[in-house]
């Protein structure tokens, strides 16, 4: 199908590799399990937002601008990534950070540090509530901002994700694979919005199960609320003939209770349990979230031995050094 091909940056490294997860499909006594490699992007640690940042980035160089502004957690992987593509295009890059500075920034902060950024903090705000007033600034003494929304998710960003469900059906069609499941985790919406669109764009027929990992992202709307508003916006963006609604979107939101990056032993068990089989790394607040779901749901058998899940590894794993102490801890 003809979409509307939408300006890109090539940034990162595509396509992202494949494994297959012998050791651990084993251990769980499930189904075969793939993991999509997107914590290989590329860029400072690589993860999901460089997908939506070419898009994102190429609209930037369209409006004549030089500087991107967006926010997030301390230990956002959405900052540290941006940040770091701005250093690769020579833009300049200022994070609106919640919290306050620590004595010693490690994890993502430390690498926002290295690549340049300018850091804002915000305290109470972890979501970029000051990037407005921050931008007007920035205005004023004569930069030319671009704003990147929360987690890069607007129907720009999701694009990338359009684009990386035409790239995963190549792989999957060069292997001779036949995949029933894509799982992965969900946050602020752009990648299952985007997995979304380009499941029917390019007529994936594997099912998409996002595991939401933070319960309060956007007030009173639901997350499927959001996610179809993004999905819509994207599709028309895309020129392509698709109205989605809010039964297009399976998300998970039994394994969050705990709050957003608040590790507890299912984070534990599916980071070390990943590493021990495979030799890969999980991050605490995303993938280690989300591979405790599909263990979940492999142990109450809501999959068969003959089907083929993806696990879409989104990346995060420089968060691993700053929840060093949560992830050592025992008990729940
Ligand atoms: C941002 C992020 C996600 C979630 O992607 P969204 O598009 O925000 O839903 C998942 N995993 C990691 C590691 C992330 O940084």
């Amino acid at each position: 199908m003809g979409l509307i091909e939408l300006p890109r940056e090539k940034i990162g490294l595509f396509p992202t590799p494949i494994n297959d997860l012998k050791r651990l499909s084993k251990a769980l006594d499930g189904p075969r399990i793939l993991m999509k490699r997107d914590d290989q992007t590329g860029l400072a640690f690589g993860g999901n937002k460089v997908r939506k940042l070419e898009y994102l980035i190429a609209d930037a160089f369209r409006n004549g601008c030089d500087t991107l502004v967006t926010g997030g957690a301390a230990q956002s992987n959405h900052c540290r990534q941006t940040a770091a593509a701005a250093a690769a295009l020579g833009l300049s890059c200022h994070l609106v950070l919640g919290g306050e500075p620590p004595d010693i920034p490690d994890g993502n902060l430390l690498i926002d540090i290295l690549v340049g950024a300018t850091i804002h903090w915000t305290g109470p705000l972890r979501k970029g509530e000051s990037i407005p007033e921050i931008a007007d600034e920035l205005s004023s003494s004569g930069d030319k901002p671009y704003i990147i929304p929360y987690g890069g998710s607007n129907s720009i960003g999701s694009a990338g994700f359009v684009n990386a469900v035409s790239e995963l059906k190549q792989q999957i069609m060069d292997r001779g694979e036949k995949v029933d499941y894509v799982v992965f985790a969900s946050s602020s919406g752009g990648t299952q919005a985007g997995l979304t669109v380009g499941k029917i764009a390019y007529d994936l027929s594997a099912q998409l199960i996002g595991i939401g990992v933070d319960k309060d992202t956007f007030g009173h709307a639901s997350f499927e609320d959001q996610l179809t508003g993004i999905a819509n916006d994207t599709a028309e963006r895309l020129g392509l003939d698709a109205n989605f609604s809010l039964s297009d979107f399976i998300v998970k939101h039994e394994y969050m209770e705990k709050g957003y990056g608040v590790v507890g032993s299912l984070e534990r068990e599916a980071i070390s349990l990943t590493a021990e089989n495979e030799g890969i790394l999980l991050d605490p607040v995303y993938t280690g979230r989300a591979m405790g779901g599909l263990m979940d749901m492999i142990r109450n058998k809501e999959f068969t031995k003959n089907e083929t899940v993806l696990f879409w590894h989104t990346g995060g794993t420089p968060a691993i050094f700053s929840y060093a102490q949560s992830l050592m801890a025992a008990g729940t």
